[in-house]
Formats: structure tokens, sequence, C-alpha cells
């Protein structure tokens, strides 16, 4: 593990008991979990290379639970992590070992589904999927689909403003929530937003969406919801080289087509896929497009045309319509499980996420070979071509002494290079400890001070889910009082971690 973590306050500890012992008084019952066996299930997530017990595991069920556990925590200086379903690629839910871990996943109602404003009114601990199934039957769907759809928990979705494949389209989790009731570190229950379009004030949505679980607790969420499209058909398209892919991506684009999704997979991806799920996919091509049309049956037959036609001048070598909605997806359950399939051919994989500008996808694919060679690890890719996002799964032994180390320095690489070429340290999969000590790289000491600003106004102890994100830990009284003259730190003393 070679980020740091905050030092665990072991004063603190001295009193776990009594502590314990008040949660239990908040949440009866099964909610508060303190067996060490028992919190093994909770000492990580996503980025499973970081472990760590936490203090405790509670796991309300009610807002007015949570809002009792955040005042005590904040009466006592105790740390809270909150936690979706643990599956953050960035390591959001990481625990601490000196603060409350506080599961949402008892949040798992439907509260209300309003067709006629096109929305519904669900807890955090809903899953992604969960949504779309339960407004299926009218026809309706959620559209932002994380692979992890299955798991991942709409909680988990604000926190991060995770996105997915049909995300290119229809915006990310950010541009299909409405409102929210979140929970502050003093208890204090707050409501943004609601049904409506736009509310007065500042955009207090836009800062929460993507805020990690650093600004309060989500207990319920308004989600848009979408008529699902009369029709929807892919297409897969092979090519002899990544870079006439990528060049084909933009022409796309260029041409006023906004696809409902477009992925894009290199040769390694590709065959650990098709060996993987049997998608069809053409095994003599260096990298596949998944191009999805959707709308009318006209409008898409017609852009279906002219796809192709772009696909034949950027030297296609194969295009192939799905002819029928188990065939086209069958050839997203191929991309949906590249993760997996990936899985099956490394001991271990290291996934990052970063976002370019398109038109940089062939250069930083030929210097993302290089780094391959210079670390002689081997990379598979996949990206969320139409937006730019690239995951390029990052294949070591984590039993191979020093290859963790090699596939960290790998993927700061892959991420400095998406800064050096315009675009940003994270896509979708948020920043966590992952990426913390990459944000110097990205931002410089004055805007790190502003951000952190904000997070004070919301958590002025710095109680909520410290350790993430911001790479140095600041007092919000400092902060408030700082001046910072040509880029000099002016609390030198302040501890990084
Ligand atoms: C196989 C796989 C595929 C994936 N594919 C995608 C993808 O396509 N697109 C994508 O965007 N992501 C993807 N992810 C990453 C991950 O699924 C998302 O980041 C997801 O949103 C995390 O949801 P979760 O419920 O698991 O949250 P967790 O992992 O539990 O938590 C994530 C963050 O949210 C915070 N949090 C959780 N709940 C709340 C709450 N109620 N209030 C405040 N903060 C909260 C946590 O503190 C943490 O910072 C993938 C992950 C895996 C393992």
């Amino acid at each position: 593990m070679s980020v740091k973590m905050p030092p665990i306050d072991e004063a603190l500890m001295t009193h776990r008991e009594e502590i314990v012992a008040a949660l239990r008084r908040i949440v009866p019952g099964e909610g508060v979990i303190d067996g060490e066996r028992e919190m093994r299930p909770f000492e990580s997530d996503g980025l499973t290379a970081y472990r760590q017990l936490p203090m405790v595991v509670v796991l309300p069920s009610t807002t007015q639970q949570v809002s009792d556990v955040l005042r005590y925590c904040h009466e006592h200086n105790i740390k809270v992590v909150p936690r979706g379903a643990g599956t953050s690629l960035s390591g959001g839910a990481l625990p601490l070992g000196d603060g409350v871990l506080l599961g949402l996943s008892k949040f798992s109602r439907i509260r209300e589904i309003d067709f006629e404003n096109r929305v519904a009114v669900v807890e955090p601990g809903v899953t992604n999927l969960g949504i779309s199934n339960a407004v299926a039957h009218r026809g309706f769907y959620y559209a932002p689909d994380p692979s992890s759809q299955i798991a991942c928990t709409i909680g988990g979705n604000i926190a991060e403003n995770s996105g997915g494949v049909h995300c290119l389209k229809y915006g990310m989790t950010t541009n299909n929530v409405l409102g929210l009731e979140m929970v502050l570190m003093t208890g204090e229950i707050v409501r943004i937003g609601g049904r409506h379009l736009d509310s007065g004030g500042y955009d207090l949505l836009g800062v929460i969406t993507g805020s990690e679980g650093l600004l309060g607790v989500v207990t319920e969420i308004t989600v848009r919801i979408l008529k699902k499209p009369e029709t929807a058909r892919a297409v897969l398209i092979g090519f002899p080289t990544s870079e006439d892919a990528g060049a084909c991506v933009g022409r796309i684009i260029g041409a006023g087509i906004i696809p409902g999704g477009m992925e894009m997979m290199d040769r390694p991806a590709i065959h650990a896929v098709e060996e993987f799920a049997h998608a069809g996919y053409p095994l003599d091509v260096e990298a596949l497009l998944i191009v999805e049309l959707d709308g009318g049956k006209a409008e898409v037959d017609h852009l279906i045309d002219r796809v192709e036609a772009i696909a034949r001048e950027c030297k296609a070598s194969t295009c192939r319509v799905s002819q029928n909605e188990d065939e086209r997806l069958l050839f997203w359950a191929g991309r949906k499980a590249a993760f997996p399939a990936v899985g099956r051919i490394s001991p271990d994989y290291y996934c990052m996420d970063g976002t370019i500008p398109r038109a940089a996808l062939p250069l930083v694919l030929s210097r993302m070979r290089e780094m391959s060679e210079k670390y002689g690890l081997q990379v598979a890719n996949v990206f969320h071509a139409g937006d730019g996002n690239l995951h390029p799964l990052i294949l070591y032994d984590a039993n191979v002494p020093g290859e963790l180390d090699k596939a960290e320095a790998f993927g700061s690489d892959i991420l400095r290079l998406c800064v050096e070429v315009g675009g940003v340290l994270t896509g979708e999969h948020g920043v966590g400890v992952e990426k913390r000590d990459l944000m110097p790289e990205m931002f410089s000491e004055i805007d790190l001070n502003q951000q952190q600003r904000l997070k004070c106004a919301f958590d002025a102890q710095g109680l909520l889910n410290p350790g993430k994100v911001f790479p140095t830990l600041h007092r919000c009284a400092e902060l408030g009082r700082m001046h910072v003259r040509a880029g000099k730190v002016a609390f030198p003393d302040i501890p990084r971690f």
C-alpha cells in the first residue's frame, strides 16, 4: 500500500467500547458490527490492494438514525466513511482504523415512482439496475449504466458521479439527478433540489454529485427516468489499427451523430472478452468499436447506414449490425463483462480511469504501448470512446514482489499523460485514495485550497471521509486565514499523509 492514510488516533481508540455501546443505542439490533471476523467483508472496496478494518461498522435504516450517528460522531470527533456496495475502484469507501464505516445497504426501498413527472424517488442503497427494473413495466429506465450496475448503489453513483455506456448521449449521473436528501456531519438533515428542473441559488446538486462522500451522507435521491427508445441497434466494427478506430470515433461525432453508446476495445481486451462471453467479436482485428444507435426505427436505420459509410472510409475491416434484440444484448454482454474477462487471464489487474480529448486517442494509445514495454506489464484497453474516457487494465501478479508497485507507477504515468494532453485524472471512478496524490498534477495549491474551503463549509472538522481526494490535510480554521503567495504553502508544518 503506497498511499499513506491519516494516522490512527490511539487516544480515541481507548474509548472504543463506549463508542460502540453509544452507537448500539442509536442503531439497535444487528445494525452495529464490531467483531473482527464480521467486519472483514467491509475492509476493502473495488480497489482491493488497499484494506483496513474500521473501528466499527454501523448499518442504519432510517434518516433519523443516520442523523443521530453523525451528530454523535461530530460531538466526539469521530471520523465517518460512508459506504454503498463497496464497488468503488478508487478506494473511496476504504475504511479508517479509527473511524465508523457507515453502510447504507439497508436503505434499499423505492419510495415513489412518478411517471407523470418522469421521476423516481429512491433510497441510496437501491442498486443502479434496481431503478430501471422498478420502472421497466411502463417502458421506462434510468439512463446512466455503470458496468457494475447489478451491484453498485445509486448513493455510490451520486458520490462518484458515475457513468456508463449510455452517458455519451444521456449524460452522467449529475445530469440525471433532480433532488437529494442529505445529512450533514452535524446531524442536520437538508434537502436540495426536488422534482423541478432548476432550483434558485447555487447549483448545490452539482457540488454534491461527485463529492465522494466528503460533504454529507445522501439518504434519498430523486432521479430522472426516461422512456426507452423505440428501437436500438448496435454495430460491431473491427479495425486494423487502434488509430483507425480512434479516428472513426471522431468522424462519427463530427458528423453530428450522437450514438446511444460508443465503446472501444483493443486486441488483448477483445480476445479476453471473446473467450469469456462468446459475444461473436472478430479476433483478427486490432481494435473494435461497438456503436449503438437508438431512436425511431427509420432514424436508426438511416444512422446505421451513415455510420457504416464512415467506418468504411476509416478503413474498417469488418462491420456487423445486430439483427435482433438478443444479438444487440450479446454485443453489449461482451463489453459489460470486460473486467471479469480480463480477470481470467491475469492473476491481478489494475483498472485506471482517465479522460482525454477524443482527438488525442491515437497519441495516448501509442504512448501507452511504450510505457507497457518500459514497465514490462501488459495492458488491455477498454474505453468509453465517445466520451474520451479510458480504462486501461494493467495486468500484474501481486504475488511477484514489486509488481504491484510497478503497476501503480505505470497507472500514475498514464494519468499524468491524460493531464498532459489536456484531459483529466478521472472520468467516472473518482479520486478516492487511488489518485489523491496525483491531484497536484492537475490542480495548483490555490485550486486545491479553494476546493477544501468548500469542503469546510459542509464539514468544518474534516470528519467525513478524510484521507480521500485531498493530498494535504488542512484544518479549516487555518484555511480560512490562509494567504498563498507565489504558490508557497503558508503552513508547511501541517501534516501531509
Ligand atoms: C466490475 C466493475 C465495473 C465498474 N464499472 C463502472 C462503470 O462502468 N462506470 C462507473 O462510473 N463506475 C464503474 N465502477 C465503479 C463503481 O461501481 C462506481 O464508482 C459506483 O458508483 C460505486 O457505487 P457503490 O455503491 O459501490 O459505492 P461505494 O464503493 O460503497 O462508495 C463509493 C463512494 O461513495 C461514497 N458513498 C457511498 N454511498 C454514499 C451515500 N449514501 N452518501 C454519501 N456518500 C456515499 C463512499 O464514501 C465512497 O466515497 C465499476 C466497478 C466495478 C467493480
